[in-house]
């Protein structure tokens, strides 16, 4: 793993911001989850049973898998923007509380979400993409595809051609009605 400067790793933050803030637009577009499990009693989330608002933000997702990311300024924006995580809600179930982000009105990020976050869709809403648009979505490709560009480890070419591909999803919902 080579040591970034702090420079590339303002560049390589940047290039995953642009994918976070497709992602989010191919997410809002698609809007499954609002209709689908969070406006419902019980989340749609396979692992455990959650109450419906909390959805997949069950716990503090975004210390998982974090041990590949070298990239610290992900982290060190976020708190500065939002602050340390200080979830004030009720226990959602057996003692255990939501995402320390996680607010009534579901996740307080905006942006400088960890990567975890900002790929993950539950099988219900790949299932629903590969249904309604026939998009393949590899939850576990995605993730790790972020984890490289904050590290550094993507190529420019690949990183053009998953810019292509994600913009290519957005307009693929755009023109459908299948949903
Ligand atoms: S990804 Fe799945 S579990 Fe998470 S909020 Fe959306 S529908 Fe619910
Ligand atoms: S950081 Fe946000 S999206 Fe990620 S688990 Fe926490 S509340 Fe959910």
């Amino acid at each position: 793993m080579k040591e970034l400067s702090k420079t590339a790793k303002m560049d390589c933050l940047k290039q995953y911001m642009e994918f976070e803030a497709l992602y989010s637009e191919l997410f809002k577009k698609v809007n499954f989850c609002g209709p689908n499990c969070t406006s419902k009693e019980y989340s749609l989330y396979f692992v455990k049973k959650v109450r419906g608002d909390v959805g997949c933000c069950s716990e503090d997702h975004f210390l998982t898998k974090i041990d590949k990311i070298h990239n610290n300024l992900l982290s060190e924006k976020r708190i500065e923007k939002y602050g340390l995580p200080n979830n004030q809600e009720e226990p959602y179930f057996d003692n255990k509380k939501p995402c320390a982000y996680h607010t009534p009105k579901g996740c307080i990020l905006e942006d400088l979400k960890p990567h975890v976050c900002v790929a993950f869709t539950c099988y219900s809403f790949s299932h629903g993409l590969e249904r309604g648009y026939e998009l393949a979505y590899d939850y576990e490709e995605i993730r790790n595809n972020l984890e490289a560009v904050l590290n550094g480890e993507l190529s420019e070419e690949n990183i053009r051609l998953s810019r292509i591909r994600l913009l290519k999803s957005i307009e693929i919902v755009e023109k459908s009605t299948n949903f």
